[in-house]
């Protein structure tokens, strides 16, 4: 590939917000550079069906959306490097970006890093991603119609996956590791007053059972107590832990709320620095959605191009002493 080291806009990231800024700003004749970075197309690529991304009246499969966004964002000029970004400076510009072995730099920088949802890291668990196993019930909950699925966590998340969840399933179980929940009272009273949702106090997952071809069977818990190790039926199996955002790269660097994600200025997608912009979950704790992200990715493609319009007037109307 035939990359010049100097870009005008690069995007580091590739999942609904990072091609939804680079077709923006490729459609504005921006030429940007996605580097995708270490999960090419985001999160999406270890869901199945989507379902709730509008244009897809049947669904499509999250790794197939995701190479339609990318196709879209080439056909107008974008270029992806499947590389990860190492280390950004953003103390001068045009800014800094490593990614590897290669130092590039850009007038405007695009940040759509997304966020990662928590996992128990267990293998059956990454194994079963997607066939029964899921970290999004917004995403996924319709497919456990008249199903008994389990949620782990004792948050926000969790209860409000759990209730969300009683839409569909038969019966939801939430599974947290302590005998007291961190959730909020309200959510807490919210899902205790569900009666589809029953809870089983102090214990963790060390197994999920199951199959690609017939789903979660059940898992395979400890007592945080006592130790015991006993089975547990069930046909889904929720993540509801806790998300991190991407964030690593900025920390110091560009201002964040104290768990990490970027903070961007209202109704827009400006960072504390000009010419940085941030789409997607990397800047959004709320939301988490792929429509969603990918609104905010052309926010942030109209944003950098503003940026370096601006930029460019700014700097045929100085007069020569000012710039010497
Ligand atoms: P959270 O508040 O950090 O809760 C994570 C939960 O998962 C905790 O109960 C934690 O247990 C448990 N957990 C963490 N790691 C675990 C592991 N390895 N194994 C088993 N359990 C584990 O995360 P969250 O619920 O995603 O909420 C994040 C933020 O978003 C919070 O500020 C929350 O208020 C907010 N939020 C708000 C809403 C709303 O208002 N509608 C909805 C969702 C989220 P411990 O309790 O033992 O630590």
């Amino acid at each position: 590939m035939d990359l010049s080291t100097h870009q005008k806009v690069i995007v580091i990231g590739s999942g609904p917000a990072g091609d939804t800024a680079a077709l923006y700003a490729a459609r504005a004749d921006l030429q940007p550079l996605v580097i995708a970075g270490n999960q090419p197309g985001g999160q999406l690529t270890i869901t199945t069906d989507v379902e709730n991304f509008p244009g897809f009246p049947d669904g499509i499969m999250g790794p197939e959306m995701m190479e339609l966004f990318r196709r879209q964002a080439e056909r107008f000029g974008t270029q992806f490097l499947y590389k990860t970004v190492t280390e950004v400076d953003l103390s001068q510009r045009p800014f800094k970006v490593m990614a590897e072995d290669t130092t590039f730099t850009a007038d405007a920088l695009i940040i759509a890093t997304g966020a990662t949802a928590k996992l128990l890291n267990l293998k059956s668990e990454a194994q079963l991603m997607g066939y029964g196993v899921s970290a999004c019930a917004t995403c996924d909950g319709f497919f456990f119609r008249d199903k008994h699925v389990i949620v782990i966590g004792g948050g926000d998340s969790a209860m409000e996956e759990a209730t969300f969840l009683t839409k569909y399933a038969s019966r939801v179980t939430i599974v947290h590791r302590r005998d007291e929940l961190r959730a909020s009272k309200i959510m807490q009273q919210r899902a205790m007053q569900n009666e589809k949702i029953d809870f089983l106090w102090n214990k963790t997952v060390l197994e999920v059972y199951g199959s690609a071809e017939e789903g979660v069977t059940g898992v395979r818990l400890q007592d945080t107590v006592s130790g015991e190790e006993s089975d547990f039926a069930c046909e889904g199996m929720f993540l509801a832990i806790g998300h991190k955002p991407n964030s690593e790269l900025f920390k110091g660097k560009l201002e964040m709320n104290d768990v990490g994600y970027i903070i961007t200025k209202p109704d827009s997608s400006k960072t504390s620095i000009p010419g940085v912009f941030a789409c997607g979950d990397v800047q959004d704790s709320v939301y988490r959605q792929a429509i969603t992200a990918a609104g905010s990715g052309c926010m942030a493609a109209i944003d950098a191009e503003h940026y370096l319009a601006d930029s460019a007037f700014a700097a045929q109307n100085t007069p020569a002493e000012e710039t010497a």
